[in-house]
């Protein structure tokens, strides 16, 4: 029986999130570790412009736009 490659996440931040829903959409078992005791919002939005690689990224993610 094979086991799933492991992975470790640190930080829930966008970064580390998308990061996270991409292994686990790619197979892998992951864990991601927050420092913080609680995730509050930070900041006023978030723009991503169509072209730039990193919204190819994320829309390759479960996340809906
Ligand atoms: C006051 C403020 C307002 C902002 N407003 C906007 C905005 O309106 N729009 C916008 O697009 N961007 C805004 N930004 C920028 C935006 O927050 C960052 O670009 C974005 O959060 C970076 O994401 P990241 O995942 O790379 O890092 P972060 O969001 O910094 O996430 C990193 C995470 O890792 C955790 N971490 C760090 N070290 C460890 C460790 N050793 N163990 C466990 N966890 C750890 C941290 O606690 C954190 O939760 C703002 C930033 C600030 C400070």
């Amino acid at each position: 029986m094979s086991r799933k490659p492991s992975v470790a996440v640190i930080g829930a931040g966008i970064g580390g999130v998308t990061v996270a829903l991409n292994l686990l959409r790619a197979g892998f078992d992951v864990h991601v570790y927050e420092q913080a005791r609680a995730l509050r919002e930070v900041g006023a939005g978030i723009q991503i412009s169509p072209k730039p690689r990193a919204s190819s990224i994320i829309s390759g993610s479960s996340m809906n736009w």
